[in-house]
């Protein structure tokens, strides 16, 4: 099945149909969005890692946080990549408050916009992240490659789903949409490489050819 037809839709207000995900084609408009709309915000949570200094950071997870109320294309509000490694404090990489952050929004800023906002990130967030996302208000969730993938390819992750924290989150005064696998065909590879000494590395970075040297792409 081509990966673009995987869109998983899941809606919090139906709880009752959270188990068996609504799978959406491809032409479906989502909240009034349309997929090739949301493709585009994808790829560019993808670009965002280029933030880092390199299109190909080991962390590889990028996230645009895009406004989608009153037209189809949206518009950008910020952009930021994972930020563990720079400020060694993990609770810090999805919040958009933090003034050392790439969103930097101001509390109230934060808490007016976040009803109108979607934020598309290229990997499933860990469930810390989608329990902040939830407790935020945020419009809509949408991520590309899975937590079970990163598993599969060798991330350490703690295997809690995001429709977990969703389902569970329904005493919450607000609701919010999540959307799966979005793009992960082309979100995947940036994710592949890092446990695989075979994948090839993602476009504009190289493995070194000194079989001493560390393995990974640059
Ligand atoms: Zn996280």
């Amino acid at each position: 099945m081509n990966i673009k037809l995987q869109i998983t839709a899941i809606c919090v207000a139906f709880l009752s149909t959270v188990s068996a995900a609504t799978l959406a084609k491809s032409e479906l408009m989502i909240n009034g969005v349309s997929f090739e709309s949301r493709a585009h915000w994808m790829r560019l949570a993808n670009s965002a890692l280029e933030i880092s200094g390199s299109p190909c950071p080991f962390a590889a997870f990028g996230t645009v946080i895009v406004n989608h109320t009153g037209s189809d294309t949206g518009k950008l509000i910020c952009m930021g990549v994972n930020e563990n490694s720079k400020t060694g404090n993990p609770s810090l990489h999805a919040i958009l408050t933090d003034p050392m952050g790439h969103f930097q929004l101001t509390p109230s800023e934060a808490q007016a916009a976040f009803n109108d906002l979607s934020l598309y990130t290229n990997a499933e967030s860990c469930p810390m992240c989608a329990a902040a996302i939830r407790w935020s208000g945020f419009r809509e969730y949408i991520y590309g490659t899975s937590i079970d993938t990163l598993i599969e390819e060798g991330w350490g992750q703690i295997r809690v789903p995001s429709v977990d924290i969703f389902a569970a989150s329904y005493d919450l005064p607000t609701q919010s949409r999540l959307i799966g696998n979005l793009l992960a065909n082309e979100t995947d590879p940036f994710f592949l490489w890092q446990y695989n000494p075979s994948y090839p590395c993602p476009h504009g970075c190289m493995r070194s050819k000194d079989l001493h040297a560390s393995p990974s792409c640059s």
